[in-house]
């Protein structure tokens, strides 16, 4: 057992629509016997991993989300979250083969469409076989097992009615049962979550975070996601969206929406009154763009989720995945959304390992 163990390094994939997430264990209480016994090749990817935070060109690792010291099937160690574009997944396996994985032979746990798609790429280029899981199931263990092991892993936004005062508090999630999960990758997947064996997915929506990446590229011309969420945090998509102020001159009282609610989303764009449409088109900024973009999907996002809640009966509803990565004005806009549309009775929490969830539940049902 402890052969295998040692023949193979640690490694949970989650191969999405746009990133790959890696997860790696790195065992911390091995013993001399093992360290004069572990070949070489794994020595040396085990060091490539940990003394780097670049991987080629395009690969990163988020060294603020690394977990020290956490038990994983009777070891200690610390995890390890790397990530890269999918679309790399070429150059990726030519990195994995030029450290050597080609000559362990062996099986990696993968989860994904990517598990499904590159399974013989896998094979051919580094010689791995993909033991594949089902991508809900290995979300929910890998929440489970991460909020067990991360105190902090579980927050919220506390007055996210009050921008200014908004700010991000950490939330006890060890009773989580029953919840709503939103999780916003390249498409949108909501699943009920009554127990840690018993959910299902309620629905799905394909505008998520994909849709406001290719359309925040569309009209602002950026090239990366954290461009177009730079773009949009200097930006006011009060110049391109229609509020209700604007069609009522003030709030809709009787159905209690507030004068600064969006009521059409990109629409004043296309509002002659003293302006040609041209001119006022010229007057909104890229930043403008990219703002009004994150608004639309963030609040379709919020507005599904929300109805789902409802029809579930559930009030905590877990919002993850890499959409909302560096993205807190999506978060704060959930926050309030959630509170301020069910008068309080909803709260949006938020995880810290946003999108490596996948990876985490895969890398738990690594079998040597
Ligand atoms: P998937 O499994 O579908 O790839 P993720 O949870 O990884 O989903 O989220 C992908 C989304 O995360 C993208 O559509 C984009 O909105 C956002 N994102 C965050 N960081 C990046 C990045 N570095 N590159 C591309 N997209 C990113």
């Amino acid at each position: 057992y402890l052969a295998v163990n040692n023949a193979m390094p640690w490694f949970g994939m989650d191969i999405g629509g746009t990133l790959c997430k890696l997860v790696y264990f790195e065992p911390k209480d091995i013993t001399r016997d093992e360290l004069d016994s572990e070949i070489e090749i794994l020595r040396n990817i085990r060091k490539y991993l940990t003394k780097h935070s670049a991987y080629g060109k395009t690969g990163h690792r988020d060294m603020h989300l690394q977990l020290d010291n956490v038990p994983l099937r009777g070891r200690r160690g610390t995890l390890h979250f790397i990530r890269f574009p999918t679309c790399e997944m070429g150059n990726f396996l030519a990195l994995a083969k030029s450290k050597g994985m080609a000559t362990l032979v062996t099986t990696v746990s993968a989860t994904g469409g990517g598990a499904y798609k590159f399974e013989n790429d896998f094979r051919k280029e580094v010689n791995l076989k993909l033991a594949k899981f089902d991508e809900f199931d290995s979300l929910i263990s890998g929440i489970q097992y991460i909020d067990t092991h991360n105190p902090n892993e579980c927050y919220y936004w506390a007055n996210p009615t009050e921008m200014e005062k908004c700010s991000k508090s950490s939330y006890d999630f060890s009773n989580p049962y029953p919840f709503l999960l939103v999780n916003i990758g390249s498409g949108v997947s909501i699943l009920a979550v009554y127990g840690p064996n018993n959910y299902k997915r309620v629905t799905g929506t394909s505008i998520g975070g994909g849709t406001f990446l290719g359309l925040c590229c569309l009209l602002t011309g950026c090239n990366t996601f954290e461009e177009a969420i730079e773009l949009a945090a200097g930006g006011d998509n009060t110049n391109v969206d229609k509020l209700v102020r604007d069609i009522y001159g003030g709030d809709y009282e009787r159905f209690g929406l507030p004068g600064d609610l969006v009521a059409s989303s990109f629409s004043a764009v296309c509002s002659f009154g003293q302006m040609n449409s041209r001119e006022k088109r010229s007057k909104v900024s890229r930043e403008d763009l990219a703002r009004a973009t994150l608004v639309t999907i963030t609040n379709n996002i919020g507005s599904i989720a929300r109805m789902c809640a409802l029809q579930e009966h559930i009030d905590r509803v877990v919002f993850i995945g890499n959409f909302l990565r560096v993205n807190p004005i999506s978060m704060k806009m959930l926050a309030y959304a959630m509170d301020y549309w069910s008068n309080g009775t909803m709260k949006a929490l938020f995880l810290e390992h946003e999108g490596y969830f996948g990876a985490v539940g895969c890398l738990l049902r690594f079998n040597g």
